[in-house]
């Protein structure tokens, strides 16, 4: 498989190119030249497969020319063997059509192990075929640095270092990515907010003979590799609930557009999914465009999903492409005004044929208090501020018929602060992460401040 960049100014490259490079070189996003389509008789196959074997074959096709079928397979059997859930994203039935697909069985208990976990085991294997070292830097907020360390810790070729604002993450986020024991895996602590510690990856990139001398590399949601291994547990959930012969709907609590674009995906690939429900909480850029083709970049707002707490959602830039039939130079041109004015400009016809298959959702905080509590009422289900998103949006399109799976994308035990809130008592953590709060932290800490995070992550890589 060839990749293009949505701008059209970058050059094409294989499955491995575009792992490796993440963002492309022209500011745009690596597609894939097509969507691979599998006839209603292949989806039936896979039917019924463990879930590792069905996610190297949904991926296949992706990685062709680039990866082995056997080795992809490898790969995933090793990704997913850690889960500690047998069916790896099981799918719960919440009410007569509305059913949560679990993607928090990962080491971090959020649905970032999913696409991370594999994509750890991918930059191993292409590095070692190149014969390649590579230096991932990254800032974190919570859940992207801890599910990037567990799924680069103790790999070959990779060292990684992630930057988290001193006292602003959660307990448990924290100590998810400073307990881990790994040589190649350093933590540092900023004094300052996430925005110091993204500026300062930022800069880090921008000092290219510091860039050259590391081989700096990212992992960050804008990967295509991470969209290609979200598409499997879509597939999963449509095959156990009648696809290819039953037309399905899918709910996804959204950020950065990431998670709904594999849902996307899926459908492109021959699943019927009748109905795509994009839901947010109050940042909303989403939710008001779908209803108003209103794309204005408001400031972010803290709330009890802090996941999804985004001014802009980058890989709208995706479907934004493929909405505008591929045209690459109009991409171009449509995001360079967005950028400069803050406001994006899609016209009449095409902001309809999204709305045909995409709506919007959005829910506040004090609202997601009450639909966890409903949900655990009704249902017996305890949801996390994220999920409950999801789930609110799909019960509100069950009236559509169709069996609706909502993404649950974390483990309600990584919020307890808002789980007590919302019903009383905080959920206990998972068995294999009991030990958690009793584990020695290691941290390095640093100014937000170029030189000493810089002379930190060289020192870092120099006694590896
Ligand atoms: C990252 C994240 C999201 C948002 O996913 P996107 O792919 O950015 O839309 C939702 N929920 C949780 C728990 C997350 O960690």
């Amino acid at each position: 498989m060839r990749y293009v960049s949505t701008r059209g100014a970058a050059p094409e490259l294989d499955f491995a190119g575009a792992l490796l490079a993440g963002l492309a070189r022209d500011g745009g996003l690596y597609m894939p030249a097509c969507w691979p389509r599998f006839s209603a008789a292949e989806w039936r196959s896979l039917r019924g497969l463990p879930y590792a074997e069905l996610a190297a074959r949904v991926i296949a096709p992706f990685a062709a020319g680039s990866i082995g079928q056997g080795e992809l397979l490898a790969m995933c059997r090793r990704a997913y063997a850690g889960f500690s859930h047998k069916a790896v994203t099981p799918l719960v039935q919440l009410d007569t059509n509305l059913h949560a697909l679990e993607l928090f069985h990962g080491p971090t208990l959020a649905f970032k192990d999913m696409a991370l976990q594999l994509v750890g085991h991918l930059f191993e294997h292409v590095l070692g075929q190149r014969g390649e070292r590579v230096r991932i830097v990254g800032a974190t907020s919570g859940d992207t640095g801890s599910a990037a360390i567990a799924a680069m810790a103790g790999r070959r070729n990779i060292d990684i270092a992630i930057l988290h604002p001193e006292g602003r993450t959660s307990e448990v986020q924290r100590r998810q990515m400073t307990t881990v024991r790994a040589d190649n895996v350093l933590n540092i602590a900023i004094a300052g907010n996430f925005d110091d510690c993204q500026d300062l990856v930022k800069a880090m990139f921008a000092d290219e003979p510091f860039r050259a001398e590391m081989n700096l590399s990212a992992v960050n949601s804008i990967n295509f590799a991470r969209i290609a291994a979200q598409i499997p547990y879509y597939a999963y959930a449509a095959l156990n609930l009648g696809a290819p012969e039953r037309e399905i709907a899918i709910a996804v609590p959204t950020g950065n557009f990431g998670n709904i674009l594999a849902a996307w995906a899926a459908g492109q690939m021959g699943l019927p999914v009748a109905r795509f429900i994009a839901a947010s909480n109050r940042n909303d850029i989403l939710a008001r465009f779908l209803a108003a083709n209103d794309m204005s970049v408001r400031p972010v707002e803290p709330s009890l999903s802090p996941s999804m707490d985004i001014a802009v959602s980058s890989n709208f830039e995706r479907l934004l492409y493929e909405f505008l039939g591929r045209d690459a130079a109009l991409t171009a041109r449509t995001m360079a005004e967005f950028r400069a004015s803050g406001r994006m400009a899609v016209a009449e016809p095409v902001w309809r044929a999204i709305r045909r298959q995409f709506q919007g959702f959005r829910l506040d905080d004090a609202a997601t208090l009450r639909e966890i509590a409903r949900f655990q009422q009704e249902s017996g289900y305890l949801a996390d501020p994220h999920s409950v998103i999801g789930l609110a949006a799909g019960r509100d399109c069950a009236p559509l018929g169709l069996p609706v799976v909502a993404a649950a994308t974390a483990h309600p035990a990584k919020f307890p602060e808002a789980i007590e809130k919302a019903v009383g008592c905080r959920p206990p953590l998972p068995n294999h992460l009991a030990g958690l709060y009793d584990r020695d932290e290691i941290y390095s800490r640093a100014p937000a401040d170029l030189q000493a995070v810089e002379t930190l992550v060289r020192n870092f890589v120099n006694r590896n």
